[in-house]
């Protein structure tokens, strides 16, 4: 057993036989140099000693996971896989490795090289430039979120003043609308008091005109019953030094409908002047109100 053991920790997970130019990952599989190199350049950089993502059987080895990402990939991969020369250019245009042969083949037909040296430089540098304008923006954007955060504590704070002052505000309104509808029906009283005084007078001098004038009427009734003409006469003159019938009560009719004591008719309770005190609801939309609400 040990036999199989000792060839197995010599053999290349990849072509399964005794390593050639073996190489140790990071993680500590060993592969032959071409076998690890054609793996990484084809797929990505992870160490393919694991499931079945590499070509070949499942030895017992290989049924051991592994996923370490195998950094850097360029000290692996260091020969193009198809012509077996170091890796010495960046195809700019591809963004990928080449080598010398890979650049004057068809496939980089009027490609942009660069020495990797120098891509790489270049490339840390514009990443360098990136990180530090990130850097910039991050703190930028911090800002913002700061002085966002500071309005919507602002805006909550000046919400809750408004609110307040609206409820003082309303607050008054009611009072002002309670005192003022307290008011006039005050004055309503007084002014009903008053016309149902004047009213009452009135009814008490129509009173005074009509008992008059039924006594009248029956005393006129009475002399007319007289048909000799010299009582007649006499009895009306001695009753009634005041005239005819028409003088006495006529004038008192008309005294009546026209001069003093006559009907008190309803009168208007609402003058022009309370119109002005009446319930407006657009007080409510205009004013200084409305200002006060506005953020
Ligand atoms: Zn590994
Ligand atoms: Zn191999
Ligand atoms: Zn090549
Ligand atoms: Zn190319």
């Amino acid at each position: 057993m040990a036999s199989v053991s000792y060839a197995e920790d010599l053999a290349c997970s990849a072509c399964l036989t005794i390593f050639t130019d073996p190489v140790t990952l990071p993680c500590g599989h060993s592969f032959c140099r071409q076998c690890i190199t054609k793996f990484l350049v084809r797929d990505n950089p992870i160490c393919p000693h694991g499931p079945a993502s590499f070509y070949g059987s499942l030895s017992k080895i290989q049924k051991r996971k592994c996923s370490t990402i195998v950094m850097p990939v360029f000290q692996v991969a260091e020969l193009c896989p198809e012509h077996e020369e170091k890796l010495k250019l960046f195809c700019i245009t591809d963004q990928q490795l080449a080598c010398i042969i890979c650049r004057d083949g068809e496939e980089h037909e009027g490609h942009r090289f660069k020495p990797v040296k120098e891509a790489a430089a270049s490339l840390r540098k514009e990443l360098e430039t990136f990180e530090q304008h990130a850097a910039d923006d991050i703190h930028a954007i911090e800002t913002l979120a700061d002085i966002q955060k500071n309005e919507m504590f602002k805006t909550r704070e000046k919400s809750q003043q408004l609110t307040i002052q609206i409820k003082k505000q309303f607050q008054e309104m009611h009072d002002f609308l309670r005192r003022r509808e307290n008011e006039i029906k005050r004055e309503l009283k007084h002014k009903e008091e008053d016309s149902v005084g004047k009213m009452r007078e009135a009814l008490e001098a129509v009173d005074i005109v009509l008992s008059d004038s039924r006594e009248l009427k029956e005393k006129v009734n009475l002399v007319l019953k007289i048909s000799e003409p010299e009582n007649f006469l006499r009895s009306w003159t001695e009753g009634n030094k005041m005239g005819t019938s028409g003088h006495v009560v006529r004038p008192r009719l008309n005294e009546l409908q026209g001069g003093r004591g006559r009907v008190v008719r309803a009168v208007c309770l609402h003058s022009e002047k309370d119109a002005s005190t009446r319930f407006d609801p657009h007080y409510l939309h205009s004013g200084s109100l409305s200002k006060t609400l506005s953020f």
